[in-house]
């Protein structure tokens, strides 16, 4: 295959029978996570995914996107970055917009993060103590790793980005957290694979709309950030993915 998906959540915001939504791309041995909700190393665990001679984990990951800063989507940051410095794995790389990227460390990490006693007197810690931080522009596609990545932004409460991640051979599209809009999904449409989220709330896409989608796009494409409602149902027509699960993006080599 030319890369795979290993979908490590696939919950909603308030889904308890699922970790919040979060994947990452691997290409041989290239760890490239997209989103890190709560519990992030518990649902690494829990999905088990074989890496090398044993589990993959979270000192694995070579780069991690931030697509925006609700907490079922970045509230895994502080613990991951904080086991990363302190535990195993050095300095995680980091790649999100430049409006997460403004207010990351002063408005969230560094609240708990930002100082730090050593047994006689108290640090004061900096966002490149823990995080070497890459801002991705939204005119400007870039590379990580053996991936190619564009950015879009999407209509969501906060600033959010759709992407389109390619090994030069196929291409995963993500739909990110959005509103139903059809301009997005003509430029993920050429992907191999489209993730597209569906829940509750006008600044998410309803799953009817994605049921009315054409029928060759609704075949490469799975239902993720889906509440726990959806659960088991049987949905003539569209896929729901399942975490735990890998999904080839491409062909077999
Ligand atoms: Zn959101």
């Amino acid at each position: 295959m030319s890369f795979e998906i290993l979908m490590n959540g696939v919950g909603d915001a308030f889904s308890t029978d699922h970790f919040g939504t979060n994947f990452l791309a691997r290409k041989q041995d290239f760890v490239l996570a997209v989103d890190c909700p709560d519990s992030y190393r518990n649902a690494l665990n829990a999905n088990d995914f074989k890496h090398g001679d044993g589990a993959l984990a979270v000192e694995h990951i070579d780069a991690m996107i931030i697509t925006h800063l609700h907490g079922d989507h970045v509230n895994g940051l502080e613990m991951v970055a904080a086991y990363r410095r302190f535990a195993k794995g050095g300095r995680l790389k980091l790649y999100t917009s430049p409006e997460v990227a403004e207010v990351l460390w002063d408005r969230r990490l560094a609240v708990s993060l930002g100082t730090l006693y050593n047994g006689e007197t108290f640090e004061t810690m900096q966002l490149e103590d823990f995080l070497e931080m890459h801002v991705m522009a939204w005119d400007e596609e870039i590379s990580i790793g053996p991936f190619t990545i564009a950015i879009r932004r999407t209509l969501h409460h906060i600033p959010a980005m759709a992407m389109r991640i390619s090994d030069g051979q196929a291409t995963l599209g993500y739909s990110c957290d959005t509103v139903f809009d059809p301009e997005l999904i003509d430029w993920l449409q050429d992907s191999e694979l489209v993730l597209h989220e569906s829940t509750f709330g006008v600044a998410h896409t309803p799953l009817y709309k994605l049921l009315e989608l054409p029928e060759p796009l609704r075949e490469k494409m799975l239902v993720v950030h889906y509440p726990d409602e959806m659960i088991g149902a049987e949905i003539d027509g569209l896929t729901l993915a399942s975490q735990g699960e890998i999904y080839a993006v491409g062909k077999s080599d």
